[in-house]
This record gives C-alpha cells, structure tokens and sequence, in this order.
C-alpha cells in the first residue's frame, strides 16, 4: 500500500538518442557518448527527489546484434560512470523482443513491453511509488510519446542538443 504522500514524479528517459548519442544498436562502451547534458539532468532530478527510469527498446538482443549480458554491462558502465558525478538511475528497463528476432525466445508479434506499447513504463509504476500525474517521459520518437500516452503519462520530444537545455525550455520542475 502506497499513500499519496509516499509517492514521487518520475522522469522516464529513452536511452539512445536521449542519454546518448543514437549510432545505432550502440553496446559497447567504447561507442558510447554522453548527449550534452544528459548526465546533469540525471542529477538534477535525482537531486529534486524524482525516480528516474530508463524505458529501452533493445531489439538488439533479440536481432543478435550483442546479448543481454553485454547490455547489462553497458548498463553498469553508464552507472559507474552517473556515480562519478553523483547521479544514478533507479532502474533500467529494457525491452529485448522483435517480431522479426532470430532467437524464438526473443521473438514475438507484438511485444508488449516494446515501445510504442506502453509496458515498461507499466511496470515501473506498477513497482514504484509513482507520481502518475506529475511524471515526464523524454524520448526522441512519436513512438517513445505514443508509450508515455498510453501508460498515462506525459511526453516530450527531444529533437536532440543539450538535454539540460531542453529540460529548461520545457519548464520541466527540477
Ligand atoms: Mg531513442
């Protein structure tokens, strides 16, 4: 049981395109680049009391591209490296399925838990004492706001930049 009270907004990024630069299935950390901004607004709204969640599409893993154990690790960088600059992310969510997978463990018409479908944004409010009202979702695609609509949050489309920028020209309350 959650009261009111208990409960926080949530800040819902997409992660390629949004933390970082989009060059396609990225999974290494050494293709990986911070978007200007990104890290600090992590902080930012770590520091004003949100959760902060990651929602990724990682067809990826199910196209065979790099495995979840190699995402995991890309993860663990990202987190290592948030910490350096004293922010963290409450939890990724990660969204491995692809209609068209190799692997049939991956495969599936319509994975739910793939954006434009709303489920991991679901579930973390289904797992976390969740504002619903005062929450954002950040992502750079319709389909990342389509996901945000459907779950009953609000979304706002970054056309890239700097992130804290952006944030601010949103009126974003951090
Ligand atoms: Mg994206």
């Amino acid at each position: 049981m959650t009261s009111q009270s208990q409960t926080r907004p949530a800040l819902f990024l997409d992660r390629d395109g949004v933390l970082n630069e989009d060059r396609g299935y990225v999974s290494r950390w050494e293709d990986f680049r911070w978007i200007p901004g990104a890290r600090e607004t992590v902080a930012a709204f770590n520091r004003a009391g949100w959760l902060v969640f990651v929602v990724t599409n990682q067809s990826g893993v199910g196209r065979g591209y790099y495995t979840e154990d190699d995402m995991h690790a890309l993860h663990r960088r990202m987190a290592q490296d948030l910490a350096s600059v004293g922010a963290h992310i409450d939890a990724f969510y990660f969204a491995p399925h692809h209609p068209e997978a190799a692997s049939e463990t991956y495969r599936h018409p319509d994975p739910p838990d793939r954006k434009p479908n709303p489920g991991m944004i679901l579930r973390a409010l289904a797992e976390w004492p969740v504002d619903r009202d005062r929450s954002v979702m950040i992502g750079d695609k319709p389909s990342d706001l389509e996901a945000a609509t459907r779950a009953g949050i609000r979304g706002a489309l970054f056309p890239g930049g700097d992130l804290s920028r952006f944030v601010a020209d949103q009126r974003l309350p951090t």
